[in-house]
C-alpha cells in the first residue's frame, strides 16, 4: 500500500468517455489499497483554444488576464473527473491552486513554484478522499492566478509527489512510455524500460515533450521516482530514476527533435573584448534564453555571431540585436525561422569517442548540411534546415538505435 500521485494529460481526459476511463482507473487503484492523489490537465486542445481566443482580441494579451483565462481548462477537467468519481460512489473532490496553496512567483505564463502546502491534501487522504488537483496553475503573493508554463501539469504532479513524500508519481499519457525517439515521428522507435533522470532531462530539454523539463528537474532534486505509462492500456511503462551501473552500457538512449527554434546571425561584429557581453547581456536581461552560440573566426577584425532562441522569443531577440547593432556598428542581422535541432542523448557517450563523428557522417550521407553543433557530456546536438529535421532524426535513430531490423551500429 503506497501513496501515489497520478497525473492524466490532455488526451487522457480529452472526452467524456476518456474521463470515465480515468475514473475507473483511479477507483481501481484506490480499491487495491493505494492512496491516490490525481492531477489533471485541460482536455486535449483546450489550452490552445483559450490562447487563440486571447490572441484574437489582442496582439499582446495581458499576461495576468491570460493566466486567468488559460487556467480554466484544468478547472473544468478536475471538476468533471470529481463528478464522475462521486457518481461511482468514490469521494472525489476537485482542488484548485488557491485551495492547495500552490504558491508561485508572479511571472505570469512561466511562474516558478515557491512552496506547496500539503496539509489539505494530507487531511483529504486521511479521510479517504480522492483529491483531483487542477494542474498547470498556481497562486502568487497577491492571490492572483498564475500558470507554470506549457506542459506543466507534469510539474504540478511532481511537486505534489515531493511535498507529500509520495512513493511514486505516475504520468499517464497517450504513449505507453518514453521511447528512443518520438514514436509519432519514428515508427521504429522502441519503448525504454528505464531511463536515468539525467538522460530524461537532456531529452526533455531537447524536445521530447513526453515529460516537461522542469518536472524532471524537480523529480531529480527530490528523488521522486516517475513512471510514464499509457492511460489507454495496462503496460508497465518507463521508469525514470537514479542512474545505475547497467545504464552506462547503453551508448545512445534517445534521439530528439526540436522544431521550435529560430536562428539569428549578426554579421560583421568587431572582434574585440566586451562585444559578446554587450549583445547577450540585454538579451538575458529580457529573460530570453539563448541556446546555442557560435562565433566564427574573424576576418579583417570582424566576425559573425550566430545563436538560437525559441521561436516565441525571436521577435524580441531581433529587436534587441538590431538596437545594439546600431550602437556598436555591425554589418547586418539575418535570421532563419524555424530551424530544427536534432540531438542524440546517452550516458554511454561519456566514455566513448567517435559518437559525434558517426552522427556527422550519417547526416552527410543524407546530404543534410549541419548549421551549428553543440555538445555536452551526454549529448550531441546539431541545427539543420527545418525541412530535414524528421529525416535526420530517422537516419540517426536507424544508425544508433537500430531501424526496422533492430541492428544498431556502434562507432
Ligand atoms: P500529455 O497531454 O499526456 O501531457 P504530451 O503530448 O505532452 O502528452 O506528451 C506525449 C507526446 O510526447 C507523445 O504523444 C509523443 O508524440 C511525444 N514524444 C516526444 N518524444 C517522445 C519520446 N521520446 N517518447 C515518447 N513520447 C514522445
Ligand atoms: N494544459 C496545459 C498545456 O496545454 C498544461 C498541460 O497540459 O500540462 O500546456
Ligand atoms: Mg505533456
Amino acid at each position: 500500500m503506497g501513496l501515489v500521485v497520478q497525473k492524466y494529460g490532455g488526451t487522457s481526459v480529452g472526452t467524456v468517455d476518456r474521463i470515465k476511463a480515468v475514473a475507473e482507473r483511479v477507483c481501481a487503484s484506490q480499491k487495491r489499497g493505494d492512496r491516490i492523489v490525481v492531477v489533471v490537465s485541460a482536455m486535449a486542445g483546450e489550452t490552445n483554444r483559450l490562447f487563440k481566443l486571447a490572441s484574437e482580441l489582442s496582439e499582446a494579451p495581458n499576461a495576468r488576464e491570460t493566466d486567468v483565462l488559460v487556467a480554466t481548462g484544468e478547472q473544468v477537467s478536475a471538476a468533471l473527473l470529481a463528478i464522475r468519481l462521486n457518481s461511482l460512489g468514490f469521494p472525489g473532490a476537485s482542488c484548485l491552486a488557491h485551495q492547495l496553496k500552490l504558491a508561485t512567483d508572479s511571472n505570469h505564463g512561466r511562474a516558478k513554484i515557491k512552496s506547496v502546502e500539503a496539509n489539505r491534501l494530507s487531511s483529504a487522504i486521511k479521510e479517504g478522499k480522492i483529491a483531483v488537483v487542477a494542474g498547470y496553475q498556481g497562486i502568487d503573493e497577491r492571490g492572483d492566478i498564475t500558470t507554470l508554463g506549457r506542459g506543466a501539469s507534469d510539474l504540478t504532479a511532481v511537486a505534489l509527489a515531493a511535498a507529500l513524500k509520495a512513493d511514486l508519481c505516475e504520468i499517464y499519457t497517450d504513449v505507453d512510455g518514453v521511447y528512443t525517439a518520438d514514436p509519432n515521428i519514428v515508427p521504429t522507435a522502441r519503448k525504454l524500460d528505464r531511463i536515468s533522470y539525467d538522460e530524461m532531462l537532456e531529452m526533455a530539454g531537447l524536445g521530447a515533450k513526453v515529460l516537461q523539463l522542469r518536472s524532471v528537474e524537480l523529480a531529480r532534486r527530490f528523488n521522486v521516482p516517475l513512471v510514464v505509462r499509457s492511460s489507454f492500456g495496462d503496460g508497465v511503462g518507463t521508469w525514470v530514476g537514479q542512474e545505475d551501473a547497467t545504464m552506462e552500457d547503453v551508448l545512445v538512449s534517445g534521439v530528439t527533435l526540436d522544431q521550435n527554434q529560430a536562428k539569428v546571425t549578426i554579421g560583421g561584429v568587431e572582434d574585440r573584448p566586451g562585444l559578446a557581453a554587450k549583445i547577450f547581456g540585454p538579451i538575458a536581461d529580457a529573460g530570453i534564453i539563448v541556446d546555442m552560440i557560435i562565433q566564427n573566426a574573424s576576418a579583417d577584425g570582424r566576425t559573425d555571431m550566430t545563436f538560437t532562441v525559441t521561436r516565441d522569443d525571436l521577435k524580441r531577440a531581433l529587436d534587441i540585436v538590431k538596437k545594439i547593432g546600431g550602437e556598436i556598428g555591425i554589418a547586418g542581422v539575418r535570421f532563419e525561422d524555424p530551424v530544427a535541432k536534432v540531438s542524440i542523448v546517452g550516458l554511454g557517450m561519456r566514455s566513448h569517442a567517435g559518437v559525434a563523428a558517426t552522427m556527422f557522417r550519417v547526416l552527410a550521407e543524407e546530404r543534410i548540411n549541419i548549421e551549428m553543433i553543440a555538445t555536452s557530456e551526454i549529448k550531441v546536438s546539431v541545427v539543420v534546415n527545418s525541412k530535414y529535421g524528421e529525416l535526420a532524426m530517422r537516419a540517426l535513430h536507424d544508425t544508433f538505435l537500430g531501424g526496422a531490423n533492430g541492428a544498431a551500429e556502434t562507432p
